[in-house]
């Protein structure tokens, strides 16, 4: 190409790749047809079911494949409907009481709206200061209500899973554990640990460590005495007790384990003491709930999931370790081409240097936008309410008939019909079928000791008294349906 041939395909180019960038009368328009869209999405959700069965929705999807040609935002939306908000479950709805519920509160889309259109970058101090020190000032406000003293440091991950993850692989090198130990290695928790624990064992190259199940009580909570059986017997035969996991808050029954006892056994042994309280550590919100989870403090590092208990829509989970020094032993890094970040001479570490992400999203905006905007007394009410709407349930489930397990610790309650005659498990799963074809809510089960059990879960924001209700009511209906 000559030189003229060639500003004149660069210009050319310019004027299509102009095209990414839409005038402000185009952007009115999209950001009015969106917001029209997401704002009619929440007020229709009181109405909107909580499970849809039917996903033959989803393949619309693939009959409009990318191509080169622009597309309308109007029939965008339309597909949107179809094929991502109608099928399947929608944890947005008061009824979503499966599993650990999430939720999505409103100004947390609106952090991310800002957060994408400022698009700061999060992952190193020099470049985004003010994205850096927001996420450490939401850490140090976690490190704060775990009861951690001053030195503490944190990660705002995507989730719980990569927050416990980060959380092992920090008790794996502050331990000083080499590949040739990994074998002898042992990691004590419950048969209740979240399943992403084991996950995380293995993705940090500790797949052959010694995982020992401590005993339960009869409430599913590790039993201290035990564990400090097995550290015993472990060393006596020769093996590395390494790493204890408490759960505060399991994902079955809402268990709380005995945080405190492990603490002073773990310090005793010398053991990396990690708490998964990806879902119960924001019930440290509730005054009523603080002493039940005594002994945050006492951990080394400890799991927490604003996407849960603070009703972020999903993508944020947090990581705390109590000596911020191992978490940035563990993940901190050289790179030549990172020189002018380190020349930049900005105070303090970056979250590239306390994680395995170097760009990451600017998870910090979508938790301090609402925090800030409602403050914190809404929060607390509203984990407060979900106890207790717990409570109401477990009470008047079995008013209905139910045979119930344990009175909540946290917000979670097991129930399942006995029938007179017939297999009660047979029965249990029929119902649950049911419930699903219904829609109206979304239940979830478990098998606890071979015994299928029907799950209550509120974590949903806006579940209230009326969704409890509402589920007393379809849970009577079923049943009455099933045996007649
Ligand atoms: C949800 C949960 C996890 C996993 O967190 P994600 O955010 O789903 O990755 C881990 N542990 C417990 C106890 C949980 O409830």
């Amino acid at each position: 190409m000559t030189e003229q041939e060639t500003l004149e395909r660069i210009r050319e180019l310019e004027a299509t790749s102009r095209r990414l960038e839409p005038p402000r009368a185009a952007r009115d328009r999209v950001d009015a047809a969106v917001i029209e869209y997401g704002e009619g999405f929440v007020d229709r959700l009181p109405g909107l079911k909580t499970y849809e069965i039917d996903r033959t929705g989803v393949q619309r999807l693939r009959a409009a494949p990318l191509s080169e040609e622009p597309a309308e935002i109007d029939e965008l939306l339309a597909l949107l409907e179809s094929a991502l908000v109608e099928p399947g479950l929608n944890p947005a709805a008061p009824g979503h009481l499966a599993y650990i519920p999430g939720g999505g509160i409103y100004y947390s889309a609106l952090g991310d709206y800002l957060a994408a259109v400022t698009n700061r970058y999060a992952g190193v101090r020099f470049a985004g200061p003010g994205a850096v020190e927001m996420e450490d000032l939401l850490l140090d406000w976690m490190a704060g209500l775990v009861g951690y003293p001053e030195g503490a440091g944190g990660n705002l991950a995507s989730g719980g899973s990569i927050a416990n993850l980060i959380g092992i692989v920090t008790a794996r090198d502050a331990r000083g554990l080499r590949a040739r130990d990994y074998h002898r290695a042992v990691v004590y928790l419950t048969g209740q640990a979240h399943h992403c624990i084991e996950k995380a064992l293995r993705v940090a190259g500790l797949g052959e460590a010694v995982q020992r199940k401590v005993p339960m009580d009869e409430r599913y909570r590790m039993v201290p005495a035990e564990l400090e059986r097995l550290i015993h017997e472990d060393r006596d035969a020769g093996l590395i007790p390494w790493l204890v996991i408490a759960a505060a808050g399991t994902t079955d029954v809402g268990a709380i384990d005995p945080l405190q006892e492990i603490g002073w056994i773990a310090r005793d042994h010398e053991l990396w003491y990690h708490i998964d309280a990806a879902y119960g550590g924001f019930f440290a919100l509730v005054d009523e709930c603080r002493p039940r989870l005594a002994g945050m403090e006492l951990s080394d590092s400890i799991v927490v999931d604003p996407h849960k208990g603070l009703f972020l829509p999903y993508g944020t989970g947090a990581v705390v370790v109590k000596d911020r020094g191992a978490l940035r032993r563990a993940h901190a890094y050289q790179a030549a081409y990172l020189q002018d970040a380190e020349a930049g001479g900005a105070a303090g570490e970056s979250p590239a240097e306390l994680s395995p992400e170097l760009t990451k999203h600017f998870r910090g905006l979508r938790a301090w936008l609402p925090l800030k905007m409602h403050g914190l007394t809404p929060f607390r009410a509203c984990l407060e309410e979900k106890l207790l709407l717990a409570r109401y349930f477990h009470e008047h489930v079995q008013r209905l008939g139910f045979e119930v397990g344990p009175e909540p610790e946290l917000s979670v309650a097991t129930y399942r019909w006995v029938p007179k005659t017939g297999d009660a498990n047979a029965f249990n799963a029929a119902l649950i079928d049911a419930i699903h074809r219904d829609g109206r809510v979304f239940i979830s089960s478990t098998q606890l000791d071979g015994v299928f059990w029907l799950r209550f879960a509120a974590l949903t924001f806006r579940t209230h008294l009326d969704t409890v209700d509402l589920l007393l009511e379809i849970l009577e209906e079923k049943v009455g349906e099933l045996l007649s």
